[in-house]
């Protein structure tokens, strides 16, 4: 039925789910409303002009937009200071710039989610052994492991953080490819004043990566000394090509920033090679866009709930992270699901995905993306380990209309086995 030949059962399903989530979507807007409003405001206020929009080359001194930048985001996300650089190749690098900017030799870096996500345990050297990783330098690393609820872990939380060695405690906000909650802000608010009451010396330094803008407060409002992530996921709304950002305590993000460049340098060189329209267009739209992908998880939960399938967060679930679990419990499935999303795709709609021994991972994966900035996953996009229970985690969606779309594609393809 219709141009992309869509089930009249799938059409019929979604109608009903679209009933079923309308006050999802209202408190959707009210997020987005308010986050648009504090990101207007601090262009306003920073005077944002046409000379902020175009960039330098070369050393890339003085260059006025991108020094503007920082001071918006600084002001967005309530915090002192702000490192916004297309120099960061992605967030893994921001975080790291983050984590280093905290610790000497002798220090421990204390994960209070669990392992950290994939990418940065080569950084810390609990995984491979690279020149340069924070155990190269003789930098320690201790954990605390979430409650099986997949809550902090408050009390052990205090006890780690008291050994005065601690002098970065890292926190994971979104919920990444693990079936675990997103920590909501608050719940970090929480993990902050533990940690600061009984080790003032310990930054407590945050991977806000899928979190920005899902509420209208950010870990620094709540008193994180650091935050990282990338600006191919929600602050770059879609438009920022490449980059990252740290923001935070003014030494930390100098820190940072002497990581990001050289010691001395820090944040006064690195040319922006003409991208800085990109970066205020897509914060200018970060808010939105993030509405809409917040907007596509809750459809794509409901759809799937109507059919059947085990979903996290569920429909009606206060979100932190824009990140969708669907368990579809067998491998057809799964790979039916990611096929149904890439066939949704405005970019190479015509592939079909296959699962992959991608490094890092313990199994195959398979990935489904069509994306207009290479990996963008802002834009909609699903991942899969090709392990049991068989879980789906989708995220992004640039638009709610081509979001649910795609959404209605895979709900097909999953339609169609049953058949
Ligand atoms: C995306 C992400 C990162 C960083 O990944 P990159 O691919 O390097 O940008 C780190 N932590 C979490 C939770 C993420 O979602």
């Amino acid at each position: 039925m219709g141009r992309m030949n869509l089930s009249a059962e799938i059409i019929r399903l979604s109608e009903t789910a679209m009933k079923d989530i309308a006050q999802k979507f209202e408190e959707i807007d009210r997020i987005s409303a308010e986050n648009t409003e504090k990101v207007l405001s601090a262009f306003q206020k920073y005077r944002v002009s046409e000379g902020c929009l175009t960039g330098t080359t070369g050393y890339g001194y003085d260059d006025k937009g991108r020094d503007t930048l920082d001071l918006i985001y600084a002001d967005v996300f309530g915090s002192e200071s702000a490192l916004v650089r297309i120099g960061f190749v992605n967030g893994t690098h921001a975080i790291t710039s983050a984590i280093f900017s905290a610790l000497k030799t002798g220090d421990i870096l204390l994960s209070v989610t669990g392992a950290p996500y994939d990418t940065l345990r080569g950084v810390i050297g609990i995984e491979g052994n690279y020149h340069g990783s924070l155990r190269d330098y003789g930098i320690g690393y201790s954990q605390v492991d979430l409650k099986a609820d997949g809550k902090p872990d408050y009390e052990t939380i205090k006890l780690a953080a008291a050994d005065q060695r601690v002098a970065a405690v890292f926190v994971q906000r979104s919920r990444g490819y693990s079936n675990r909650p997103a920590l909501s802000v608050s719940e970090i608010g929480i993990i902050c004043d533990a940690v600061h009451a009984i080790n003032p010396r310990a930054a407590v330094i945050v991977d806000n990566c899928y979190g920005e803008f899902t509420e209208t407060m950010e870990p620094t409002d709540v008193g994180a000394d650091l935050i990282a992530g990338s600006l191919i996921k929600n602050p770059g709304g879609g438009i920022a090509p490449t980059g990252g950002y740290v923001a935070g305590k003014r030494d930390l993000v100098e820190a940072a920033a002497f990581r990001l460049t050289t010691p001395g340098i820090g944040g006064e060189c690195g040319a922006t090679l003409f991208n800085n329209r990109l970066l205020y267009q897509g914060l200018f739209l970060a808010p939105h866009t993030v509405a809409q992908a917040m907007k596509t998880a809750v459809f794509c939960a409901r759809l799937l709930e109507l059919m059947g399938y085990k979903t996290s967060p569920v429909w009606d679930e206060t979100r932190s992270d824009i990140i969708q679990m669907v368990e579809l419990g067998n491998p057809d499935l799964l790979k039916r699901f990611c096929k149904g999303i890439q066939a949704g795709a405005p970019v190479d709609a015509y592939v079909s995905p296959e699962p992959w021994d991608m490094p890092g991972y313990d199994c195959p994966v398979i990935m489904a993306a069509g994306t207009f900035i290479s990996g963008a996953s802002i834009e909609l996009s699903a991942d899969g380990p090709m392990r049991e229970p068989f879980c789906a985690y989708l995220q992004g969606g640039l638009t709610f209309e081509s979001g649910r779309l795609g959404i209605m594609m895979a709900a097909d393809m999953l339609m169609a086995a049953d058949k």
